[in-house]
Order: structure tokens, then sequence, then C-alpha cells
């Protein structure tokens, strides 16, 4: 059945969204397609299985044609729909925003477990989350856990009224505090928990990076100086004044960095609590305590 037909099914428009991206070497069509098709007709993947002669509409179609030109054109899919789901929350994404990644979920639940015996010690937790972009990491605790308050940083003013905005949409605004910050420059306070998954590319390898991430997410959120250790050696400096007794800094590491960013804390003082691998088995996430 030719594409723009009024009549096609939902089994149709699936192959011809699925053959179009194979075509166009994309790496998983089956799963793009279904993702591309399951956005713009409301369906979930039930519906393609127990009713694959559901109609879809032109206007439906029309969606669907576009969204399948953007990708072959190299646009990540979540930036075509403009929200990403992150620790089951649907967040919206900006140019100014890194695109949450599902290894950042690691971080989550490295200190989960902490942020509640906090609030069971003390009725609260402080969380500080730097460099927040779409408010992934602060928003996921703070859903998780009420008593949690979240400060949320970030150098981009942009990345901040995106999370903000996030913050609206899940009922969470009056537990998310944003600061346009670099860094430390405007927090004040002292945190339970001081969390963040910093920019940790190498300089010179932001230019090898897939096309998906160089093209669209944005350098700032990328770019950790000429080792990829800069953030961490700005966190590390700045977090002692900053942090509760008791309390904890969680860092995202990028892949065989986790040996560097320990003896950066542990030169700082911290001393390694704990390491946490993603689903991929990569070490993704550091835990230390003063
Ligand atoms: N904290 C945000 C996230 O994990 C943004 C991280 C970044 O921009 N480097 O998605």
């Amino acid at each position: 059945m030719p594409k723009t037909e009024g009549a096609a099914t939902l089994a149709a428009v699936l192959a011809e969204a699925r053959r179009r991206l194979a075509a166009g070497d994309m790496d998983d069509p089956a799963l793009e397609a279904r993702m591309i098709v399951e956005h713009f007709t409301g369906t979930a993947r039930k519906d393609a299985i127990a009713t694959p002669e559901r109609s879809v509409s032109a206007g439906e179609i029309a969606n669907i044609d576009d969204a399948v030109n953007r990708r072959l054109a190299g646009e990540p899919v979540h930036r075509i729909f403009g929200w990403r789901e992150f620790y089951g929350l649907r967040l919206k994404l900006s140019p100014d925003t890194l695109e949450p990644r599902p290894d950042t979920e690691t971080l989550v639940d490295a200190v989960l477990p902490f942020v509640r015996e906090t609030v069971r010690r003390e009725g609260h937790c402080r969380v500080l989350d730097l460099g927040t972009g779409t408010g992934a990491i602060g928003l996921a605790i703070a859903a998780q856990v009420p008593e949690v308050i979240v400060t949320a940083t970030d150098i981009s003013a942009g990345s901040l009224a995106t999370a903000t905005g996030n913050a609206a949409r899940l009922g969470l605004a009056a537990r998310f505090i944003p600061r346009v910050s670099d860094w430390f420059s405007a927090v004040d306070g002292k945190f339970h928990a001081i969390v963040s998954n910093p920019p940790y590319i190498e300089a010179g390898a932001i230019a090898g990076l897939q096309l998906e991430v160089r093209l669209h997410d944005p350098v700032r959120a990328l770019d950790g100086g000429a080792d990829g250790l800069d953030a961490y050696r700005a966190i590390a400096a700045g977090a002692p004044e900053h942090l509760d007794e008791n309390a904890i800094i969680a860092v995202e590491v990028g892949e065989g960095q986790g040996r560097d960013v320990a003896l950066i804390f542990s030169e700082a003082g911290f001393r390694m609590a704990s390491a946490h691998r993603d689903l991929a088995g990569t070490e993704r996430a550091l835990v230390f305590g003063g």
C-alpha cells in the first residue's frame, strides 16, 4: 500500500518506516521505526501486535514520513520528539540540554539508598545537582523521595529554563531550586548529597563522536577539557564547604575514567565509598564520602 494513502494500516506503515530506515543504514531500524510510529499514532507496542489492521490517518503518516526524513538526516529520535524518558519521567529537551541517557540512571540508583537513609534520620534530604541539564538526576531523585529538596545548577540559563519547566510539569517545582551557576559559584549552603553527570569527554575526542551526539548534544555539556577531567577537579575543589556531615558526592564517569576520578577526589580528601556499573557492565558512577 502506498505510504501516502489514508487507509494505510499500522502494520504497513511500520514496515515502510523500517524499510526506509534500514535502507538509510540506521543502527536499529526496527526499534526506531517502532518508536516513531508509536509516537505519532499514539499507539503502544501491543497495538501493532493485537491490531495490525488499525488504520493510520494521512496526517499521522505525514508526521511519520517527516520524522523518518529527519532521522535519515542524522537527528536522534528523541530530539525529533522533543522529549526523552529518564527514570520513568518524561523530560523535555532543548538545544541547550544534553539528552539524558539510560546509563545515568545508574547514578540515581547509586544514591537513592543514601538519600532514603538521610530522610529516615533527619526527616529531609538536601541534594545539589551540578550541571542539571534537563534536570534529569535531581528530578528523578525528587520524584522517588518526597522529602528531598533539590538545588539544581547549570551554567546555561537555557538549560535551567528547560529543567525548571520539567520540574513544573512533573509537579516537583516546589522542591526544585534552580540556580544559574558555574559549578559552585552561585551555590549557598550545605547539602547531604552532591550529584553530577558532568561533561567528561576529552576536548580532542569530540570531533570523533557519533554524529548524533556531536551535532545534537551541546558541546558545553560534553567538553571536559584536555583530559576530560576538568569538571571533576572543579567539583572536588568546591565540594568540601558545601557538604554536611556524613554527606556524599556521587558522579558519573566516562568509560575508563574511574581510576583518575577516584584519584582527584582522594587528593581532595574524600574516600571512595562505592563504584557502580551500568547495564552494559561499564563502571559508570562513583560515590565518595568525607
Ligand atoms: N545532568 C544532566 C544529565 O545527566 C546533564 C549532564 C550534562 O549536560 N553533562 O542528563
